[in-house]
């Protein structure tokens, strides 16, 4: 049954849409790529929202952090996942390849870039110990500046997944509530600084929405769906 559905991404036989709040239980961190005109060192990455420049976690942050989550479970029921580049999988994909693709399979997971809830999202600057790359130790005195976005800020969260039956029982279906549960319940982490307690995020009132063929073609918004216990 798992096996059906893994190969047709040419055909969409079932969607869910998993939408909710994500919470920051502990300041955010998300880096910049490159620190703009910003006079931070560390600034957090932001997008152009109405013309103002608002704080966003980008949805390839958030699924590199399910990802990585997903990888931790699987191999912990005794599953084998691959490890780029070390070992990557080959002729059959992993579970977790299955999920969130890879270089050669299209992906049955989405992460839409969650913007901000509120209008003004308020962050804080962090003093940190800067450390020294090569040799991994504190630079005494050296001190560096950390933008973090406030505790208790809340993000859109959208995940959309395609032809995996999560009412079903396949590792694909089992895995993904396990990490969706996970999130849930707060454990997992996001961004950087996450050894100095950052990138605490809880998913609240999530809700999951199946939407089928039919629902597409006739308009029709799918109906709710309770996939996970106690959520
Ligand atoms: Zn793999």
């Amino acid at each position: 049954m798992s096996g059906e559905v893994n190969a047709d991404f040419d055909r969409l036989k079932i969607r869910y849409l998993v939408e909710g709040e994500l919470v920051c239980d502990s300041l955010l961190h998300i880096g910049a790529a490159e620190a703009t005109s910003s006079t931070l060192d560390n600034p957090v990455i932001r997008v152009k929202v109405d013309g103002r420049d608002v704080p966003y976690i980008p949805g390839s942050s958030l699924k590199g952090s399910l990802r990585a989550e997903a990888e931790r479970i699987a191999r912990g029921s005794g599953l084998s996942v691959c490890l780029p580049p070390v070992k990557v999988c080959e002729k059959e994909a992993c579970v977790v390849c299955r999920l969130f693709g890879s270089k050669s399979l299209a992906a049955h997971v989405r992460i839409s870039d969650a913007l901000p809830l509120e209008e003004n999202v308020s962050t804080l600057v962090k003093p940190g110990v800067a450390i020294d790359r090569v040799l991994g130790s504190v630079f005494p005195g050296h001190l560096y500046n950390v933008e973090a976005v406030s505790r208790g800020t809340r993000f859109k969260f959208r995940m959309v997944i395609e032809n995996i039956d999560l009412e079903g029982n396949s590792e694909e279906a089992k895995l993904l509530k396990a990490i969706l549960k996970e999130l849930v319940d707060g454990n997992i982490q996001i961004g950087g600084k996450k050894s100095t307690g950052m990138g605490a995020v809880r998913l609240e009132n999530m809700t999951i929405k199946k939407i089928s063929v039919n629902d597409l073609l006739s308009g029709g918004k799918g109906v709710e769906v309770k996939v996970l216990e106690g959520a």
